[in-house]
């Protein structure tokens, strides 16, 4: 997933909102920007923002997208095995559990946040911040809502874990007749929508949007 980028450097307090240089840290003022251009840092060259045309509404709306890729994650089998005859299925928190019960506790509640709750989190996160603003309402702690935001996004990692998946479906193949089930693909299309999210959040039009609220 892309980093947290410029959108730490504003203040709702502040509507010279100034922005953080993602690579290089130098900040910048605000400036106008016409849809589908893009502003760069005038330091290294990095893009600051894009000027994107519907920003907030398509951010929730994949947002919304990978809340319903999310279900389809959790009660899905990820993997089917079938072995002498015997059928068996795991579904995404089952690895988590397994070390929970094997007394891997730091693993366990690791891998639970990291494959599970964080992604919860961030997709319900952005949809709290941006569903109010759509029907032009405050979130009801909008810079705590941000900041957490922000701070979970890097723990949202179920990328990585699909990664481990196949991993594990090439090795299993060796030992047993193993299938795919539902939960890879749900897992996928949530990570797609989270990324798509996120690559359609335009900051300063949320912090605007904020700010009009307010007064
Ligand atoms: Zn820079």
């Amino acid at each position: 997933m892309t980093g947290s980028g410029p959108l730490e450097a504003g203040n709702s307090s502040n509507m010279k909102v100034r922005l953080a240089c993602p690579e290089c840290d130098l900040l910048h003022e605000n400036q106008k920007i016409k849809t589908g251009h893009s502003s760069y840092c005038r330091r290294c060259g990095a893009i600051l923002f894009r000027g994107q045309k519907d920003s907030l509404d398509r951010t929730l709306a994949y947002a919304c997208t990978g809340l319903v890729f999310f279900l389809l994650a959790n009660i899905s089998p990820i993997l089917v095995f079938k072995m002498r005859g015997n059928l068996s299925a795991n579904q995404l928190v089952d690895g988590a559990l397994a070390f929970l019960s094997s007394g891997y506790w730091p693993l366990g509640i690791l891998v639970l946040f990291a494959s599970v709750i964080a992604p919860l989190m961030v997709l319900c996160f952005l949809v709290s911040i941006l569903l109010p603003l759509k029907y032009h309402r405050l979130p009801i702690f909008p810079e705590w809502q941000i900041r957490t935001l922000l701070a979970l996004r890097p723990w949202a990692m179920a990328e990585i874990f699909v990664i481990g998946i196949m991993v594990a479906f090439v090795k299993l193949r060796d030992f047993a007749d193993v299938g795919i089930g539902g939960s890879l693909v749900g897992i996928i299309c949530m990570v797609s929508a989270m990324v798509l999210a996120f690559l359609s959040l335009d900051h300063r039009e949320l912090w605007k949007r904020l700010e009009e609220l307010k007064k």
